[in-house]
């Protein structure tokens, strides 16, 4: 039997160290804003490459405090437009329509399921405020041909960076650190995960950070002074203290999900399971292993009878949500690659606690999927 995700076990591959954490901080007194949150934010700067880390409560918050400060800053315009893949989690959708700004969905390619520069380039408008990249799965998204239409446009680059933490770009520059800002989610199932809801910006720009720090904390730089109307997203002192542990153990917890990438990538072998396009080491860290197959749902139910735990990621693009469909950028739209893939996608079990007797045990039970 393999599990999805065990997170008992994740959680106890660094157990001594997170108890100890976890311990100092309910002896010390100071729950929140305190130096375990400085701590980690100064380490967690310094591991993406940005002059910046601010802690928020979740990642849908940084993703939306990134975009309601470029507003406060003047950088956004109440109809801006932002460039967004279709094929993401929801969330990332919601942090544009949160802050009343208008997505446009572009398709992703094919064969890597990242968001399609020549679709960005077609989407691009005098309106457009800013272009919205996902690195989903653990995938990096970013191009050079990203990069170059940001440069020729002048149109600012954000990152969701919620599934990739310790990612790289090919000139080893860290996905977080690629453009003006990134939003990040600590949630429990992420590569960097706390123990509960937590979540963080980077940025190498001093004005929006200042400006974020102040919104996620009731909109006040200086106490009982409110310079915004802001919220309240804010890092527990024991989730940070938790993250600041793990986080010293990342690099070496993405090589383990690696490994057990790769020994999916050579025992996989059927026609009717696809692999989507193997990257470069450094460029994916596996937070999810995606296969695609027109039998999604008899390899799903082939996988449960072996005792395989699997999950859809996603199986409802976000357009087609009860939530958003009369939104005028979901409604009557049709995005046939996004649903292709959200028809096809099954996520195979991967972490960083998981064995190669188990890899081995979830690909045998791949591999003897009967042929239809
Ligand atoms: C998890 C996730 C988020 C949101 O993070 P939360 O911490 O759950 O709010 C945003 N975008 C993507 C791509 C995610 O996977």
């Amino acid at each position: 039997m393999v599990k999805f995700l065990d997170l008992k076990k994740v959680t106890a591959l660094h157990g001594d160290e997170i108890l100890q954490a976890v311990s100092d901080i309910v002896n010390s007194g100071w729950y929140l804003q305190g130096e375990a949150t400085r701590s980690f934010e100064k380490n967690y700067a310094r591991f993406i490459g940005c002059r910046h880390a601010i802690c928020v409560g979740n990642g849908l918050d940084a993703l939306s405090l990134i975009l309601r400060a470029m507003k406060e800053t003047g950088r956004l315009l109440d109809d801006s437009e932002i460039i967004v893949p279709a094929n993401t989690y929801i969330a990332t959708i919601l942090a544009i329509t949160r802050n009343g700004l208008r997505p446009v969905l572009v398709e992703p390619l094919k064969d890597t399921l990242q968001i399609d520069h020549d679709g960005i380039r077609k989407a691009v408008t005098p309106k457009t405020g800013a272009i919205m990249i996902v690195h989903l799965y653990g995938r990096n998204a970013f191009t050079p041909e990203i990069e170059a239409i940001c440069r020729e446009t002048g149109i600012p680059l954000i990152e969701d960076n919620a599934q990739a933490h310790g990612c790289r770009f090919r000139d080893g520059r860290r996905t977080g650190s690629l453009g003006l800002a990134a939003g990040h989610s600590f949630y429990p199932g992420k590569n960097l995960g706390a123990l509960g809801d937590a979540g963080a910006v980077t940025t190498d720009d001093d004005e929006l950070a200042d400006v974020i720090r102040a919104l996620g904390n009731y909109g006040s730089h200086r106490k009982y002074e409110f310079r915004y109307k802001g919220v309240n997203s804010r890092i527990d002192e024991i989730q940070a203290a938790v993250l600041d542990v793990k986080l010293r153990h990342l690099d070496a917890d993405n090589a383990r999900r690696l490994e057990i990438a790769r020994y999916y990538d050579t025992h996989i072998s059927r026609r009717d399971i696809e692999i989507p396009r193997i990257m470069p080491a450094g460029e994916n860290v596996y937070h999810i292993y995606p296969v695609l197959s027109p039998r999604r749902d008899e390899l799903l139910a082939h996988l449960s009878s072996r005792g395989v735990g699997t999950i859809i990621h996603y199986p409802v693009p976000p357009h087609r949500q009860e939530a958003t469909r009369n939104d005028f950028w979901a409604k009557g739209k049709s995005f046939p690659i996004t649903e292709m893939i959200h028809s096809r996608e099954l996520s195979l079990p991967i972490s960083p606690a998981m064995t190669l007797e188990e890899a081995a045990e979830v690909a045998d039970a791949v591999n003897s999927l009967p042929a239809s």
